[in-house]
């Protein structure tokens, strides 16, 4: 009798843990503050055929439905993971589904809740090898131009690594990655191709493109000579895509709009836009060239 009392009791501590995540590592929020601006709450919406947004109004993660299971972009900070993982069960997914996690860039906004994301759905994460080493570390790297403000993260595990071009399958959908370095050496776009009855379409999951560094680092300095060559390299790469829609990696002025416009009627579907790759790059060219001409 009195086993069983504390057995009871033990398992219910255990329990209460569980659900309320009050000793998980994995979950423990990073930079509360500067998150909460990224994590402003965004109802889970169907871009187009079986794409979805489950992310944030700062934040975007998205969710491809196949024929053989879930992939996931990205994973935002760690303690979005619970949010992220209601918002898949509201579309009537559960994380179980999820095969693959792909990543845009070792940075913990886009990357810290990609281990508790694997770890409950037990997929595996792909990323650019360059991006990987710092994935299986938790961040740290100290050449990148924001080392001094980033924060670590969960280590991720488990990782799978993309060649620049290579297509990766799951089933019935083929996503390509696209190395998009500079604002990291390891940014990798994807995209893929989706349908909605016969309108067919490219989306594009942008990795960020933001020339940012701390202050004193200078992409002028000839010992940064590679990030500017990678940013330039980028910059053409996305500007040529074929993209009738953009994913950035953090949303765009006016996806707000967009969302809640597309919460109400499905045509016409205002993410369609074939210029908003081009755009996308021309903005940060033009943010790259005022940071090299201070
Ligand atoms: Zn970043």
């Amino acid at each position: 009798m009195r086993n069983w009392a504390i057995a009871a009791i033990s398992l219910s501590g255990f329990m209460a843990m569980g659900a309320g995540k009050a000793d998980d590592m994995l979950t423990r929020p990073i930079a509360p503050e500067s998150a909460k601006r990224w994590l402003a709450p965004q109802p889970p919406v169907r871009l187009h055929g079986r794409t979805y947004l489950i992310g944030f109004g700062g934040l975007n993660v998205a969710l491809i439905r196949t024929s053989a299971g879930l992939i996931l972009i990205d994973g935002a900070v760690p303690q979005a993971v619970g949010d992220i993982e209601a918002k898949m069960r509201k579309l009537g997914f559960s994380v179980r589904q999820v095969k693959l996690i792909l990543s845009t860039e070792p940075h913990f906004d886009h990357a810290g809740g990609i281990a508790a994301l694997a770890r409950d759905s037990g997929a595996s994460v792909v990323a650019s090898g360059p991006a990987a080493a710092v994935l299986r570390q938790g961040g740290g790297d100290p050449d990148d131009p924001q080392a001094a403000w980033l924060e670590r993260f969960p280590a991720v595990t488990k990782l799978r690594v993309a060649r620049d071009g290579e297509v990766i399958k799951l089933g019935d959908t083929a996503i390509t990655a696209h190395a998009t370095p500079g604002h990291t050496l390891g940014s990798m776009s994807w995209s893929w191709k989706s349908c909605e009855g016969k309108d067919c379409r490219t989306i594009v999951f942008a990795a960020s493109l933001n020339p940012i560094a701390v202050e004193g680092w200078r992409f002028a300095n000839p010992g940064h000579r590679r990030f500017v060559d990678a940013f330039r390299g980028s910059f053409a790469r996305v500007k040529a895509m074929r993209c009738d829609m953009l994913i950035a990696s953090h949303p765009l002025d006016g996806d707000a709009g967009r969302v809640a416009r597309l919460m109400k009627a499905r045509t016409p579907n205002p993410f369609i836009d074939p210029g908003a790759c081009r755009r996308y790059a021309e903005r940060a060219e033009a943010a790259l060239g005022k940071k090299l001409a201070e």
